[in-house]
């Protein structure tokens, strides 16, 4: 049987690292993305010393040379891509301030990589997506992105201020939506996931979710079959509010 080919960007460390690795212990043949080559190959590398089917592959999502670079190398290598999970992100918001104290700077650069970053690598690869019998897209998004809970004060994230990634992340929420609609015809599933509050660099170290079941929700995602969601926004398959 051939192989699913799945790249997962953002993957030389947390959440995407893990991410490659359980995917590749389940059989897919992973291209595991970095903006640093040397980073992602020393994590490929040590993935491939534990014989699983792991390449590295250079990509800086906020770079459009980066991103049409590795779209022609991927055509080039397997002619196709069967699974992309949009995982690259980061958190800017300064916890000390007020929204409405918050750089512009900040915004800019969140958006840049949450949100616009995906778009652009979604698009360059679509036309390898398209050449996939049953591709998945998933997009690493965050229950933060929830502005159901985001404006609820019964929810344990009201008034956490993180305004750009919270807004970078419903707009990526909102960006799986609209693919999911116009692929809706198409064998390509696109979903939003939340993988937990995960023990990543991100949070400093803290959280509630190791990093194995950190990855959990994207891998679920990925290889969901026919009969799955497409447009859903999950974490471990509960259904979350957008
Ligand atoms: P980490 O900060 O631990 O890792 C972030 C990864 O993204 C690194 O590999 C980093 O690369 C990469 N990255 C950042 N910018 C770029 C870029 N421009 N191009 C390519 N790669 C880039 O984060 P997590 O693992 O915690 O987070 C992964 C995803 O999960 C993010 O989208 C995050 O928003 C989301 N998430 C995380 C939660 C958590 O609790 N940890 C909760 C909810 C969502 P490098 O090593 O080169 O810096």
């Amino acid at each position: 049987m051939t192989r699913k080919i799945a790249l997962v960007t953002g993957a030389t460390r947390g959440i995407g690292l893990e991410t490659v690795r359980q995917l590749a212990q389940s059989g897919v043949h992973v291209l595991l993305a970095g903006r640093d080559a040397a980073k992602a190959a020393a994590a490929a590398a040590k993935l491939q010393q534990e014989n699983l089917p792991v390449e590295a592959i250079a990509l800086n999502v906020d770079d459009a040379g980066s991103i049409a670079a590795a779209a022609a190398a991927v055509e080039r290598s397997h002619g196709r891509l069967d699974i992309l999970v949009n995982n690259a992100g980061i958190l800017l918001d300064d916890l000390a301030r007020a929204p409405s104290a918050q750089s512009l700077d900040v915004w800019r650069k969140t958006f840049d990589t949450n949100l616009f970053a995906v778009v652009a690598v979604t698009q360059a690869f679509l036309p390898l997506l398209k050449k996939s019998e049953a591709a998945r897209i998933v997009n690493v998004s965050s229950i933060l992105g929830s502005l159901t809970l985001h404006s609820d004060p019964t929810s344990g994230i009201y008034g956490f201020k993180v305004p750009a990634y919270n807004a970078s992340k419903s707009a990526l929420n909102a960006w799986t939506v609209h693919l999911a609609y116009e692929l809706r015809d198409t064998p390509i599933k696109v979903n939003a996931i939340h993988p937990g509050y995960v023990k990543t660099d991100m949070n400093g170290g803290e959280g509630e979710l190791d990093i194995s079941e950190g990855a959990k929700s994207s891998v679920e995602l990925a290889l969901i079959g026919t009969d799955g969601p497409t447009g859903s926004f999950t974490h471990l398959g509960q259904t979350l509010p957008w």
